[in-house]
């Protein structure tokens, strides 16, 4: 047995999409020239007053609600002041003393019995974004980000394996993706995440000193980076010395973690209400009003998916985890009965198909009522499963019934036992080396001559039976 458990704690920032800011109406786009979408609110000149983003508000508000969180009856926000290059009014609005939500909590794999504890989910405004040449000699700062709605959702130390710690960002990402708030994009920096991490004597209730881990912006890096910090501070726990309070930075190419700053740096953030901004109320009404707006979450999804149509975790899992995909199983169902059926196609087929034509999901335009009919087209043996893949390919962007389209096309699956053998009398014409080949006894002769007689029949011939009739074939002349 392990004598040290790890307990870790996450805070995690992510930018609401909205079209513009926080208290300015300055846009959010990503990527525009440096500077360029700032004004005199976010710029934090003197004289100016900020309005809150009513969209924002009502984004951290959903978030806290599907996070399982007792919303606040009135909030109120608060500077958090620090001086910092890329932070041009000197503090941050941020909520101190009366977060959006409190006492939340998120339900994830393998822990649905004992779900993990949300401390909080409040709202704040992102700074802006430094950038450092390469010889370190200057920095340049992008005011872009300045402004940027966030909500920031912080975690208990509640999570007790990097696995764990995976497992939660990936249930937290899809929630807040199901709500339609974000984009979660952490490419971008749409979704950043700080992880907290101590170890403790397995059976201690006492916490040990954490060490606070930045940078990091993959779901696989920070747990590859919480991997490292146990090990790290297992050898040192191990031989008697003290872990002392750090934050340290993920180096994903050395895979290793190095010290940024000790406490001493912890500045003590002199938090105070913002006098610019009002309270907000948050009456009983709108509360409930979001609360039924609120979607069928992915956790309630999966269980229902698993519960009604006898899938695996594993199945269920790949469907909820995109909401389109999900919805289009659902519809698919409508016409097409076997669940698994249509899981497998959408999942592998579907999104395979839509990755290499670079589709996004969401703008494919087969609908589920024509996806049904390629299935059920499968199903009665009139087109096999390849030229159902490859029906796919040809009208996922397309809105054209696909029974129609077989016939014209000539893509019916050739099952006549005749037909099949005229082709296969055709093919070992074509072919009569291959037909001598195997009867001296070269055994790859017969997989080239059930090729060709896909080949002559565009792939329509169902294959068990062309493999059936041309052993029978070959294998009597042979007898004779
Ligand atoms: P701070 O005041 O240093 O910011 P907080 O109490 O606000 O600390 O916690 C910040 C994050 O660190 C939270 O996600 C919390 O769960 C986590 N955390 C706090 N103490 C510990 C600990 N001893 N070990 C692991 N995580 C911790
Ligand atoms: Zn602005
Ligand atoms: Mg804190």
């Amino acid at each position: 047995m392990n004598k040290f458990e790890p307990v870790i704690g996450l805070e995690i920032h992510i930018h609401l999409s909205t079209e513009s800011k926080i208290f300015c109406s300055c846009s959010t786009k990503f990527g525009n020239s440096p500077n360029s979408l700032t004004c005199p609110i976010c710029l934090g000149l003197p004289g100016v007053l900020p309005v809150l983003n009513k969209k924002a508000f009502h984004y951290a508000i959903k978030s806290s609600l599907a996070l399982n969180c007792q919303v606040s009856e009135s909030i109120t926000f608060d500077r958090k002041n620090y001086y910092y290059p890329d932070l041009p009014k000197n503090y941050q609005i941020s909520q101190y003393g009366t977060p959006v939500g409190r006492n939340g909590f998120l339900k994830i794999k393998n822990r649905s019995s004992n779900p993990v504890k949300i401390n909080r989910v409040h709202m704040e405004e992102d700074a802006g974004k430094l950038i450092h040449d390469q010889n370190g000699k200057i920095s340049f700062v992008d005011l872009n980000r300045t402004g940027i709605p966030l909500i920031e959702i912080v975690t208990e130390p509640d999570i007790y394996s990097p696995d764990e710690a995976y497992d939660f960002l990936q249930e937290l990402k899809i929630t807040i993706l199901y709500l339609e708030i974000a984009d979660c994009n952490m490419e971008e920096g749409s979704l950043r995440c700080d992880a907290n991490i101590s170890l403790r004597k397995a059976g201690d209730k006492k916490l040990g000193t954490k060490i606070e881990l930045k940078n990091m912006n993959t779901f696989k890096g920070i747990r590859q980076a919480l991997e490292y910090e146990i090990q790290r501070q297992t050898i040192l726990l191990e031989e008697g010395e003290k872990v002392t309070h750090q934050t340290r930075l993920w180096d994903p190419l050395k895979q290793k973690t190095t010290s940024m700053r000790s406490k001493e740096d912890i500045h003590d953030y002199r938090y105070f209400p913002d006098p610019d901004l009002l309270t907000y109320e948050i009456s009983n009404k709108m509360r409930n009003k979001f609360k039924d707006e609120l979607p069928e979450l992915p956790m309630a999804k999966r269980e229902r998916f698993k519960k009604d149509y006898f899938l695996s975790e594993y199945d269920a899992d790949l469907l909820v985890r995109d909401k389109f995909i999900a919805s289009y199983f659902e519809e698919t169902l409508k016409f097409h009965i076997n669940p698994k059926a249509v899981c497998n196609f959408l999942t592998s087929d579907m999104v395979g198909v839509a990755h290499e034509k670079k589709i996004k999901l969401s703008n494919i335009k087969l609908t589920p009522k024509n996806c049904g009919k390629i299935l059920n087209l499968v199903k009665e043996g009139l087109i096999s499963i390849k030229t159902a893949k490859e029906l796919l390919f040809d009208l996922l962007n397309y809105d054209i019934d696909p029974e129609k389209y077989i016939e014209e096309k000539n893509l019916k699956q050739m099952n006549e036992t005749s037909e099949i053998k005229n082709v296969i009398e055709t093919a070992c014409k074509e072919n009569s080396q291959a037909v001598t080949d195997y009867k001296n006894g070269k055994n790859s002769a017969l997989k080239f001559l059930v090729g060709q007689v896909m080949r002559l029949t565009k792939g329509t011939a169902n294959p068990a039976m062309v493999n059936k009739l041309l052993n029978e074939k070959l294998n009597k002349e042979e007898g004779k």
